[in-house]
């Protein structure tokens, strides 16, 4: 007695058994054989089907049909060596699953066309999902990079055009700290520190320097006379009319009040006196443009080589005192002094 079983009947179990489809196409008859798994994997109850090849084709979704049927028929014409491809197939619920088809032509005639064809559907939805939602969120972060990178361009943009402004910023306040608010010529504290970095260049090349200081004379008078907002526009131009006549290299500074202080750089006793001369003559000259008229008083001193800011200034100034002395509208010289000369 033989124990072993009949070989088509341990097939059948094993067909029975396998929970993704199997499927076995007799070509000549056209009869399609399905297992169990086959049914239960789409969810139809099982062999509810024709048994015949338009039933698959029936259950591919419309958007994979044409693909699925072109490497169908390349596989059978021999075109390629493997039928192997993934799609989706209806359900019994109505969704789609997502298998891969492999399948082998396991018989052919005497002349050599295929007679048979085996192969198995396996379920591959869960990894297909998984694979298209990785897609999406790839697309969906590629997006948001885009738009990220655009937002950076932007504030890119944005910053830049802030610091611009904050540099017109920093030169507006750079010049109002440097600047007088109503001449708009150099203040006293810019005035101080050129000539500080004038008496270092006089001291370092052993170079002649100059400074004078101006007064305008008997401004009180124009302020009772012709306003406030009128001597204003007098200590305007008469600043204008010295900027004017000085050089380029030369610094003018509103010293404070109705003054005015000069440095005139790499420049000697004889061309100060000759400046300031000029100077004193362009003001008289001058008549505002709301018909008013001022003389200026002019204090000049050369440094010496022992000289610091504080005793230029002293010098100016006693300078300036001396022209006020004498009449106004005339400019006098304070030579330094023999005892601190170099
Ligand atoms: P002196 O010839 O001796 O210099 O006579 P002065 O009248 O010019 O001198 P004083 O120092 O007596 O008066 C200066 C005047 O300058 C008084 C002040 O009101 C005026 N003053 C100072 N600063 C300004 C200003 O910014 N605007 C105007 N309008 N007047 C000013
Ligand atoms: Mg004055
Ligand atoms: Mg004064």
């Amino acid at each position: 007695m033989s124990v072993i079983k009949e070989p088509d009947q341990t097939l059948h179990h094993v067909l029975d058994i396998i929970s993704d489809g199997v499927w076995d196409w007799n070509i000549a008859t056209g009869q399609v054989i399905r297992n169990p798994g086959w049914y239960r994997m789409l969810g139809y109850e099982i062999h509810s089907f024709k048994q015949d090849v338009l039933t698959w084709e029936n259950l591919i979704h419309s958007d994979d049909h044409d693909r699925v049927m072109g490497h169908f028929e390349a596989y059978v014409q021999g075109l390629i060596p493997e039928y192997n491809i993934q799609y989706r197939c209806l359900k019994g619920d109505g969704s789609f699953l997502w298998i891969e088809d492999s399948g082998r032509i396991v018989e052919r005639s005497a002349e050599g066309s295929p007679q048979r064809m085996i192969g198995a559907h396996t379920n591959i939805h869960a990894q297909k999902t998984l694979q298209q939602k990785l897609e999406e969120q790839s697309k969906l972060l590629r997006g948001e990079y885009e738009n990220l990178d655009h937002i950076i361009q932007e504030r890119t943009k944005e910053l830049d055009q802030l610091n611009q402004q904050l540099a017109r910023k920093v030169e507006e306040v750079e010049m109002l700290a440097s600047r007088d608010a109503l001449t708009g010529i150099y203040n006293r504290r810019m005035f101080e520190s050129f000539l500080d970095i004038e008496i270092k260049r006089a001291k370092r090349y052993s170079q002649p320097m100059c400074v004078i200081l101006a007064d305008i004379d008997l401004f009180k008078h124009v302020n009772d006379r012709y306003g406030h907002s009128s001597g204003d526009k007098v200590l305007v131009e008469v600043a204008l009319t010295l900027q004017q006549h000085l050089r380029e290299s030369d610094y003018l500074a509103r010293w404070g009040g109705e003054e005015f202080a000069i440095i005139l750089p790499n420049t000697a006793t004889k061309v100060a006196m000759e400046t300031a001369e000029r100077l004193r003559h362009e003001v008289e000259s001058l008549v505002t443009t709301e018909g008013i008229s001022v003389t200026c008083s002019f204090g000049v001193t050369q440094f010496h080589q022992k000289d610091c800011g504080t005793s230029i200034f002293s010098r100016m100034d006693q300078a300036l005192y001396m022209a006020k002395d004498q009449n106004r509208n005339t400019v006098r010289l304070i030579p330094p002094r023999p005892e601190v000369r170099a």
